[in-house]
């Protein structure tokens, strides 16, 4: 994953001629800590936990990205997925550099108390080097807007003042942005609906896979059930469900958990791997890495895949998808909806002015809009595939910066 990242950077940059040294500057984070952090469990023990934080590069402004909470974070992963955000905030022209944070852990066996304790320890152990000018986290994998308010409390009290603007997705009354909740999803949604239009494909009746049903999946199903589509298949990290008259979208929302697990419901049950091959006019991938591989690339029915999680398909996989003609939305365009909002919320906090759900949403739209134009009018200029587009308009506005900054 992070190598591949490196690749995908270095042919954007010889494509877009900057010299060699841009190339070496970005290949790597500038800044990466790794932090341990101590916790009173309720058992009365002590469990020392292991945090990362990597800032890609700031010479556009501060770093910016989510934090995950999850047993397979790791530092190359944590690495590759701040320079992601990177590219996110270049294609969106958001005044960021990309960041990222995790920790190692299972928050589906911590308590909440135990949770609270490892959000507050890790802003302990990270205060020195973030901040609302500085590195801005935010929610990711695992983490919601409660581990927000606890991380923003924490460093409000070691700076001793209030300071909302250090970290995004937060609840409303904290000063969180209307529609920061559903914003991953809400411009999956957007990408679908351009891609669609590019393909000629009714989004009306059209039969759509979501492999995912957290944060990003569950919301996308609801807003493309509300639009028409026909979800037929989902899936959650124990297995999937499919048929191929649609799914009960209100019936699955109402019973899953905070995790997004539900198939456990169902006896019925197919696997992920089994799931993304089924026929459907688009498949959203919005779970994990690595799912679509060049071992199932050849299978896959979709005439659209948009990648709503971080990194679903292989470098591979990506070359076989677009020569059979699938248009791949990739990660850094179609789950660019949540920094995209999550920077309306830093204005907000900053200028302490708050806008409405619907002056967020005609903002938002607007920016996605533009990029997904932005990235698809690269692809026919270069005569590249959707993916390398996205990486040449995203690493475009570091280049530039760093070389005005006299940096390369
Ligand atoms: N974690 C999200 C992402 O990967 C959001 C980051 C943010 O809001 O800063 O894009």
């Amino acid at each position: 994953m992070f190598k591949s990242t490196q690749i995908v950077i270095e042919e954007a940059i010889q494509s877009l001629g900057y010299p060699e040294e841009t190339y070496e500057l970005l290949k790597e984070p500038m800044r990466m800590f790794t932090v341990r952090i101590p916790v009173r469990m309720d058992d009365g023990n002590i469990k020392i936990f292991t945090g990362y934080r990597s800032q890609h590069n700031d010479a556009v402004g501060p770093t910016k990205g989510g934090v995950r909470f999850h047993p397979e974070v790791n530092e190359k992963e944590v690495k590759a997925l701040s320079m992601w955000m990177s590219l996110k905030c270049g294609i969106t022209d958001l005044p960021y550099g990309g960041g990222k944070g995790g920790i190692i852990c299972d928050p589906r066996e911590m308590s909440f108390r135990e949770l609270e304790g490892l959000s507050r320890g890790y802003v302990r152990a990270i205060s020195q080097v973030v901040g609302p000018t500085k590195d801005i986290p935010a929610p990711d994998v695992f983490t919601n807007s409660q581990i927000m308010a606890w991380m923003m409390d924490e460093y409000s009290r070691i700076r001793e003042f209030d300071s909302p603007g250090f970290i995004t997705g937060k609840p409303v009354v904290l000063g969180g942005s209307h529609g920061r909740e559903t914003a991953t999803a809400s411009g999956v949604t957007i990408c679908i609906e351009e891609a669609a239009r590019k393909r000629g494909i009714q989004l009306e009746g059209a039969h759509v896979v979501i492999q995912g049903f957290g944060n990003a999946g569950s919301f996308l199903a609801k807003f493309m059930h509300e639009s028409g589509a026909k979800i037929v298949g989902i899936s959650d990290a124990q297995g999937a469900i499919y048929n191929s008259d649609g799914l009960d979208i209100e019936y699955l929302l109402d019973r899953r958990d905070s995790f997004g697990t539900v198939t456990n419901l169902f006896k019925n049950t197919i696997t992920n791997e089994e799931l993304l091959e089924k026929e459907c006019d688009i498949l959203v991938p919005a779970a994990i890495t690595n799912q679509i591989t060049m071992q199932n690339a050849k299978n896959i029915k979709a005439s659209i895949v948009v990648e709503a999680a971080n990194g679903p398909t292989t470098l591979e996989a990506t070359k076989i998808l677009t020569k059979r003609g699938v248009l791949l939305v990739p990660d850094v365009l179609a789950s660019s909806g949540g920094v995209t909002v999550s920077y309306f919320e830093w204005v907000q906090n900053n200028q302490g002015y708050y806008w409405t759900e619907e002056e967020v949403a005609t903002k938002m739209r607007k920016v996605i809009v533009d990029a997904f134009d932005k990235v698809h009018s690269a692809s026919q200029k270069h005569q590249v595939d959707m993916r390398l587009a996205a990486y040449i308009v995203g690493v475009r506005r570091m280049a530039e910066a760093a070389r005005f900054r006299g940096w390369v």
